[in-house]
């Protein structure tokens, strides 16, 4: 493995205190006694895969989907059956497409977060995420390194499909999303997500399954692990004996004996790894 643009960092608790002043969980000394063991666990890794949710993008500003007391995730505001589903998009199709669209416009004023850059990093590793946004391949477009392989496994907020799955896709300029419309089969385009109840993209489930029970490391971040069966390669790494580390904002709930779980902001906790983990590696 290979990671480019870093400096070994070993932070003292001085530094620390500033960088890590909204960690929960641990005491000081704690935090960075776990940073170097997360380090030195994904030094030794040799097949690497990192798993990503919402809040990977939550400090960009996208709004996660179930944050716990955050009054912003979306499904506290918004009602999923209505939105994200075949029956909710066939009973209202205009009012499913704007509110995908508002969540385009958004994405297009947003920028990848310090945890993208910290994760564009990692050269080689596989990335899994459930997020629909494209923060990941802009940070690596940002950081001027190959990209990395990313599997999207709940889909894309850029690109549209035939809702009669005819096969017609179009790619979507996430400024200005066109209002709902016909493919020229004449069923409606929509949103290339996955809805509740329709099953995700067969080849990348099955990459991301190949990849997850090679790998004798994940690094998860920002996921509250409950949508199946994306969570559920969690639950294999953790089965298959692999390191697992989560980054989370809150207690994520993953357990096992090779669990090492990180409490605080992606954007603080993994910029700080990547600071140690340059330290185990060579130039
Ligand atoms: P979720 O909303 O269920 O959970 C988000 C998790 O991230 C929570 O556990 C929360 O504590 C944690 N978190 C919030 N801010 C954080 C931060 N700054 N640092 C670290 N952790 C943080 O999200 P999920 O588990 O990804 O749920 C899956 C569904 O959400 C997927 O279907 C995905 O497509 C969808 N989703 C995607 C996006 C996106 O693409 N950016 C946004 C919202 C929802």
């Amino acid at each position: 493995m290979r990671l480019s643009g870093l400096t070994c960092v070993i932070a003292d608790t001085a530094d620390s205190a500033v960088h890590v002043s909204n960690i929960l969980s641990f005491g000081l000394l704690n935090v960075n006694k776990q940073l170097e063991r997360a380090a030195k666990m994904i030094a030794d890794a040799v097949h690497p895969v990192s798993f990503s949710g919402a809040g990977l993008s939550a400090e960009s500003g996208i709004a996660t989907f179930r944050d716990r007391g955050d009054e912003d995730a979306l499904w506290s505001k918004f009602d999923p059956q209505k939105l994200a589903s075949q029956e909710g998009f066939l009973a209202d199709p205009e009012m499913v497409t704007a509110w995908y669209n508002w969540r385009r416009k958004t994405l297009s004023e947003v920028q990848p977060n310090s945890a993208h850059l910290a994760l564009a990093k990692l050269h080689g590793w596989t990335h899994i995420t459930q997020n629909v946004d494209d923060l990941l391949e802009r940070s690596m477009d940002l950081s001027g390194v190959d990209v990395s392989p990313i599997l999207h496994l709940h889909g894309t907020l850029l690109e549209d499909h035939c809702n009669a799955n005819c096969g017609h896709t179009e790619l979507i300029d996430l400024s200005c999303a066109p209002a709902l419309r016909n493919c020229d089969c004449g069923s409606y385009m929509r949103p290339s997500v996955v809805w509740f109840g329709e099953s995700l993209p067969a080849q990348v489930l099955q990459t991301a399954l190949q990849k997850t029970e090679a790998a004798d490391l994940m690094l998860v971040v920002g996921t509250s692990a409950q949508v199946y069966p994306a969570a559920g390669l969690i639950d294999i790494a953790v089965e298959k004996g692999a390191e697992v580390i989560v980054v989370n904002k809150e207690p994520s709930g993953v357990n096992g004996a090779h669990v090492l779980e990180l409490i605080g902001p992606a954007g603080e906790l993994l910029p700080q790894l990547m600071d140690r983990l340059a330290c185990y590696m060579p130039e």
